[in-house]
């Protein structure tokens, strides 16, 4: 990759190059044409790339379907929630997440989320006896207190799914984020650690539940045989659980196709180089804007580690009028900061999901979202890159403050 001089600002929506292994195995579908995961006997790329998933995270089963979104929709609907079941998710999450709740003809509930973008476990308690089901959206990558909520959760018989559409990497107690739940879901959508353009997967241990996600996300006819565990499962199970829903389900056709398969798998063995520099990217230039006064990194929690494409911050004992001033001043200097409740329709702040039937009040999600900054952090940073983007947002932060106290 080109360096670029200090007084350039690097494009923070450049993806990293695809590794060169993912062309001779797209060469190769070229050539034959078999695209459709159902159309080899065995061995398909979509089912390599399952069995590849769900070692990796240490889980018995992985379907991969065609977005995150449609992860979230399949886990709702594999759990066989009754209609208008209530669906408790946090205030902070990405649009994504309320859609597919509806989707699956059930009612978003929202609770509030603390200044440190993780669910206020409080408010959370207080709705849960209200619901049915859980989805714990690690927004951002940032974990929410999973030992408080599926402590919480299991003692009412709340099953919860994991949106860690965001989180691939990230570890808890030194478990894979997306395997505490019942069900935890993964994109590969480009912003995401693993860049397929689009994708999702989600990963159990429960038989019956990837069951009936498989034959939902379209294994119509017998192709739910050519779904397997992890190497070394033993499949009766899950043999039995496709037995007991044959011809049972709807299909929503939401399948995988070999191609992007064929894009994804050849990045799994760079996830753990890039969550390793994605975190100390991130936690060195969270290191330089902890020294201004007005910003505010928040810290993990002590069971996490992390795993970042992006950083988040908050400004500290500024005016509205300030913050605008800083958000004008560092667009003009070259890097975009999303202040997630400032920026117009953004699909964040939960006030603009009107497609809800009815959107609460949340004063401490607002608040926060009011104050809360985002920029892209992409894992293929250089040092000296990182410093440009710690100077540029320091340097507006001077100005806009400096010129305050004057
Ligand atoms: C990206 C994202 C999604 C949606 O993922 P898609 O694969 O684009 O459907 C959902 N939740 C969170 C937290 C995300 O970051």
């Amino acid at each position: 990759m080109q360096q670029l001089s200090p007084s350039q600002v690097p494009n923070v929506h450049e993806a990293e190059p695809i590794p060169e292994a993912a062309r001779a195995a797209i060469e190769a579908l070229m050539q034959s044409g078999d695209l459709f995961r159902y159309t080899a006997p065995q061995n398909a790329p979509v089912a390599l790339l399952e069995e590849e998933f769900a070692q990796l995270l240490g889980s018995k089963y992985a379907l991969a379907v065609s977005s995150c979104s449609a992860a979230l929709f399949l886990s709702l609907k594999a759990l066989n929630l009754p209609r208008d079941a209530r669906v408790l998710i946090p205030g902070f999450t990405f649009a994504a997440v309320p859609s597919s709740v509806i989707h699956a003809d059930c009612v978003p509930v929202l609770c509030e989320v603390a200044e440190n973008y993780r669910i206020a476990i409080s408010d959370f308690e207080a709705k849960l006896d209200d619901v049915q089901a859980v989805i714990i959206s690690h927004m951002r990558g940032h974990t929410s207190d999973m030992d408080a909520i599926m402590t919480l959760c299991a003692a009412r018989g709340i099953p919860v799914i994991e949106d860690a559409a965001h989180s691939l990497g990230t570890i808890w107690h030194g478990r894979n984020i997306g395997t505490l739940g019942a069900i935890g879901c993964f994109s590969f959508q480009s912003y995401k650690m693993i860049n397929a353009g689009e994708g999702g997967i989600l990963v159990t241990d429960d038989a019956d539940l990837v069951a009936r996600a498989v034959i939902m996300s379209g294994a119509y006819e017998h192709n739910w045989k050519k779904h397997k565990g992890a190497p070394g499962d033993n499949t009766r199970d899950l043999q039995e659980a496709f037995a007991k829903w044959q011809n049972q389900l709807p299909l929503y056709n939401l399948r995988m196709s070999n191609l992007s398969a064929a894009v994804i798998r050849p990045q799994l063995p760079e996830l753990a180089r890039r969550v390793r520099d994605g975190l100390k990217n991130h936690d060195y230039i969270a290191d330089q804007l902890n020294q201004s006064p007005h910003i505010n990194v928040p810290a993990p929690l002590a069971p996490e580690q992390r795993a970042p494409d992006s950083i988040q911050f908050n400004l500290v004992g500024m005016s509205s009028e300030e913050v605008n001033r800083f958000a004008a001043l560092t667009e003009a200097k070259g890097v975009k900061v999303q202040i997630f409740g400032l920026s117009k329709d953004n699909a964040r702040a939960f006030w603009n999901w009107q497609f809800m039937q009815e959107i609460p009040e949340l004063p401490q999600t607002r608040a926060m979202l009011m104050q809360a900054c985002d920029v892209r952090l992409p894992v293929r940073l250089t040092r000296s890159e990182l410093d440009v983007i710690a100077n540029v947002l320091l340097s507006a932060m001077d100005e806009v403050m400096s010129a305050a106290a004057a």
